[in-house]
């Protein structure tokens, strides 16, 4: 049996739906069309009739096994491939953090480490630079050539991972020379650090008042600022995980006068009400995640903004603590619980059915916000992000009929609960292939550890 045959399926790409076959050879599509008359001996048949057949989920936002606030982030790069395998998602590009006193190659190194032979799927990874140390802008070259074509700066969390503007400035230049792109978290840490100080002296220390220390105006002016300051660096800006209208906007502005800037949002800031915040006892902590989840109005907007194409990317930012790790670590007041949430495994179903089945967003722009954008972005187009010829056969078989139960209780990622506890979303992913091979079956693991790919990514 030497090829694969998706057969009956409506196959869907950025453009349009297709009632069309796959056909699959040694890991890639070799052919899309009408392959009703291939003899049987040669082929596995699999039967997508009434399946829509999407490009497999390129999540360019994780962070597995990752060091973070003084704990390690709960899923490792096998259960935390294993549920992005479950959830639909083929692809990943997880951050690499460098370590405190540790150079960036050997940082990116000790990561890598980390994912061999663990990963069910491919990866990739960008680089986190959190210390600019004398030599390291000249390492972006090298990093380029071990694929790391993206690097990660932070405007928030002083004394820990924040760059100022002078090193930001540095980064942007030094990277736009080597061929690849930054990726900012924008937030103004500083204000943030002092509205925090302000509540804590109210003895205003619970979880809920993480919300209140940093409002939407500490993102939307780091996002101004950081458009400024990539101008006068001359390069490319992505930001990560947008939250607010206002920073929506700014993009959308800087886009209009032809600047090459990107962003991105996140599942739950598209899907959560910051309502969470006021809930009694330990509760809100599940969402003490950077920046907050906010307002209806500011989620419509971020629903706008993928749709005028302002923001062309949801990512999961999985970056997973124990809810009991969280009350272990908590300390005096909020500032030191670990911030992050899960999410990569129910990324794809939570933004098919609460956007395309709610009629936010069509099919194409799912598939083009959930894989082919972020393939697009971060240099893995025409491998992944895509259902045509030469492509990696990843392939998302999704039941628009069936429907998608979340909870802690049942979910593959390595935690204690979800943000979506409970929730029941039109739409099914029935089988998922990873390089034409079957790693998730109704709801169970059937792939192998250790066969997902260091993927090598092509300059920006
Ligand atoms: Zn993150």
């Amino acid at each position: 049996m030497t090829y694969t045959l998706l057969h009956g399926g409506t196959v869907v790409d950025v453009s349009g739906q297709t009632l069309t076959d796959i056909l699959i050879k040694d890991g890639e599509i070799t052919a899309v069309g009408n392959f009703s008359h291939l003899s049987e001996g040669d082929i596995q048949r699999i039967d997508c009739t009434g399946m829509l057949l999407l490009p497999g989920g390129v999540d360019v936002h994780t962070h597995l096994d990752s060091p973070l606030m003084g704990t390690t982030t709960a899923d490792d790069f096998e259960s935390g491939t294993i549920a992005a395998a479950m959830g639909g998602t083929t692809t990943i590009v997880d951050f690499a953090m460098q370590t405190p006193g540790s150079t960036l190659l050997d940082s990116l190194q000790v990561h890598r480490e980390k994912a061999k032979h663990k990963a069910a799927i491919d990866y990739g990874m960008h680089m986190c630079i959190t210390d600019l140390y004398d030599g390291a802008i000249d390492e972006l070259p090298v990093l380029r050539q071990e694929g790391v074509s993206s690097l990660k700066i932070f405007m928030a969390y002083r004394g820990t991972l924040m760059l100022n503007d002078g090193q930001m400035y540095d980064v942007l230049k030094g990277a736009s020379k080597a061929g690849s792109q930054v990726c900012v978290h924008a937030e103004n840490g500083d204000v943030i650090d002092r509205i925090a100080e302000e509540l804590v002296a109210q003895g205003k220390t619970g979880p809920g008042y993480h919300e209140l220390a940093r409002p939407p105006k500490t993102e939307i002016e780091a996002v101004e600022r950081a458009i400024r300051i990539a101008d006068m660096a001359e390069a490319p800006l992505y930001f990560v995980h947008l939250t607010t209208e206002g920073s929506v906007e700014a993009v959308a502005r800087a886009r209009s006068v032809g600047m090459p800037v990107s962003a991105e949002t996140c599942t739950h800031y598209l899907t959560l009400d910051r309502a969470i915040y006021d809930e009694p006892g330990f509760e809100p902590a599940k969402a003490v995640l950077t920046p907050p989840l906010r307002t209806f109005e500011h989620r419509e907007a971020l629903w706008r903004g993928l749709n005028s194409g302002a923001l062309s990317v949801v990512s999961s930012d999985h970056c997973p603590f124990c809810f009991e790790d969280k009350q272990r670590l908590v300390g005096a007041d909020f500032r030191s619980i670990p911030n992050g949430g899960p999410g990569v495994e129910h990324r794809m179903s939570v933004v098919y059915g609460k956007g395309v089945a709610e009629r936010k967003i069509t099919i194409e722009k799912f598939v083009e916000i959930t894989s082919t954008f972020p393939a697009q972005q971060f240099g893995l187009y025409p491998q992944k992000g895509h259902l045509g010829v030469g492509a990696d056969a990843d392939v998302v078989v999704l039941d628009p009929q069936g429907v998608t139960q979340i909870s802690a209780g049942s979910q593959f990622q390595n935690i204690d609960y979800t943000l979506y506890e409970g929730w029941s979303l039109p739409g099914e992913i029935k089988k998922v292939f990873s390089r034409g091979k079957l790693v998730a079956a109704d709801g169970q693991f059937v792939g192998q550890v250790g066969n997902g790919k260091y993927l090598q990514r092509a300059g920006y």
